[in-house]
């Protein structure tokens, strides 16, 4: 059957490269497993690559005509060979501070200890903060109170592993110039009976406290931290990242324009609602997309709609089991139909987390009804998706929404999470890891076993294609990457294993062995270097 494929797939020079034509390619990469992504010839045996983009794709013998005495040459040994991972959907969020030792399993006596011990042994002016699960966040002796009374005046701000709550001490609020006696827009604080705070924040009560808390970071310390990111993300052979960063948009732009990181970056705008209302003021002055061939771009105005099951945040048709709760949306309908519109004017992308299936219902309305029907070229995206239920599948198809899986979420949504039957359904899907941590071959192991319910597992190939090809048309880059043809971008990943024919529980200890991002190599474990 490859064989067949092979013979079918022919070698076509891009017309890009008929300049450098003479010169012939920079590199090419011979007995490889080229995973192309073009569904009519889905493998090739080797590639070429001239400047910035591909310049040939075919066999050993097509590829090889191409070279000149200036190609270099890599033998692959058979080594697949994918377009570089596009992490559709990865979170960006740094703020120095001391790192409790704490689990999403700590109770809240462990993170009461934990802050204990941290405030005796690091400095008063050292923020305190650590990922916490449900359990300190559900107990209601656990609060700000609590926190003051052992943290001798460090500032603690602990977040959920699912980024929607947090718990802060007085301290902390005070540095963060929040009050809490006044809900945000969009999110809350819990109160006690007396109506007073504790001091626990949700959705945008929790989101603005983050961006504050982000604001204090200096460019150094971000640039460091993306340095790093970025170098990991080469790593894993990710060469585009879609992010959303607690920051507002300009600085973040700015810091990662200053890091000159190796992959490729979209960045979002991820407005707060800090004030009473939406906080649209900063969205006024979004730049032009910059051509879909630069490494680094602006585009595209996110809006978290509700929380997660993890919390009982996310909005649902039913009450959680054994509840008399059923969620809650962050915004009402008018809100919601105020953000579709302010997109359509600021010709931006929006991007939507929708997770309850009431949520779902909301926001399908809110396109039905919003008397537009150009939403497919725009690709509306719809983050996490997990409340999408199979009658409205061929609404979300005409409608031209995106919808953008995280496939490590195996949480209590994931047994009625559809993936496969979005895919079945010519819905476009991309996979983003919601990072950190980002792990493509985690998110890829996820994907095609699908634990909670295999019935929507994706193939290997089908989810390769929604991590590469699906993610940059989520982005309007499919033209120039996604896809490994000629003429498209020279961003690439060797792989150290075969992620199609190896077994699915070893796809996690995959890493790439080489990746190439704009032409260049940005990570090699010294492949090249042993030629
Ligand atoms: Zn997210």
């Amino acid at each position: 059957m490859k064989r067949t494929l092979l013979s079918l797939a022919c070698v076509v020079v891009a017309p890009l490269a008929f300049a450098q034509a003479a010169a012939g390619p920079d590199l090419i990469i011979t007995n490889a497993k080229v995973f192309t992504g073009d569904p009519a010839a889905r493998f090739a045996q080797a590639i070429a690559i001239t400047g910035d983009h591909v310049s040939a794709v075919g066999t050993n013998d097509q590829v090889a005509g191409t070279a000149t005495d200036k190609t270099k040459r890599l033998d692959a040994k058979g080594r697949v060979n994918i377009p570089g991972f596009n992490d559709a959907h990865t979170h960006v969020c740094t703020t120095p501070a001391f790192q409790l030792p704490v689990k999403i399993e700590s109770s809240a006596d462990d993170v009461r200890a934990a802050v204990e011990s941290a405030s005796d042994e690091t400095p008063g002016d050292m923020w305190i903060t650590g990922v916490i699960g449900m359990k300190p966040l559900d107990d209601p002796t656990f609060n700000s109170t609590t926190l003051d009374k052992i943290s001798h005046g460090h500032r603690v701000f602990l977040i959920t592993h699912t980024g929607h709550a947090a718990i802060v001490n007085s301290a902390a609020l005070q540095a963060l110039r929040t009050n809490d006696s006044h809900d945000p827009a969009g999110g809350w604080w819990q109160r006690d009976a007396s109506g007073r705070s504790t001091g626990k924040a949700f959705e945008y009560a929790e989101a603005n406290l983050q961006r504050r808390w982000a604001e204090d970071v200096s460019e150094d310390e971000a640039i460091e931290d993306l340095q790093r990111w970025a170098e990991n993300m080469a790593r894993l052979g990710v060469t585009s990242a879609q992010v959303m960063p607690c920051l507002g948009y300009s600085r973040f732009e700015k810091f990662v324009r200053h890091a000159s990181l190796p992959i490729r970056v979209r960045v979002i705008a991820m407005p707060n609602t800090i004030g009473d209302d939406r906080n649209t003021a900063e969205l006024r002055d979004m730049p032009k997309p910059s051509p879909a061939r630069s490494m680094l771009n602006v585009s595209g105005i996110k809006w978290i709609l509700d929380g997660t099951p993890i919390e009982r945040g996310a909005a649902m048709r039913a009450n959680y089991e054994g509840t008399k709760e059923n969620g809650k949306l962050n915004f009402t309908n008018e809100q919601i139909a105020n953000m579709l519109k302010e997109s359509v004017a600021a010709d931006e992308q929006i991007l939507l987390h929708v997770v309850g299936d009431r949520t779902t219902d909301v926001v399908l309305d809110a396109f039905k009804t919003s008397g537009r029907t150009d939403w497919k070229t725009r690709r509306p995206r719809i983050e996490h998706g997990d409340g999408i239920t199979a009658e409205e599948l061929p609404l979300i198809r005409d409608l031209g929404i995106v919808v953008v899986e995280n496939p490590t979420h195996q949480g209590p949504f994931a047994k009625q999470r559809l993936i496969k039957s979005l895919v079945k359904a010519g819905i476009p899907v991309a996979i983003g890891s919601d990072g950190p941590p980002s792990n493509p071959f985690n998110d890829l192991e996820r994907a095609v076993t699908n634990p909670a319910n295999a019935n929507e597992a994706l193939t290997r190939e089908e989810a390769v294609d929604a991590y590469t090809r699906g993610a940059a048309f989520a982005e309007f880059t499919e033209g120039e990457k996604g896809t490994l043809a000629p003429g498209k971008l020279a961003d690439l990943a060797v792989l150290s294993q075969d992620i199609f024919t190896v077994s699915s529980s070893s796809i996690p200890a995959t890493t790439s062995v080489l990746t190439i991002a704009n032409g260049k190599v940005i990570y090699d474990a010294g492949l090249l270097k042993r030629q």
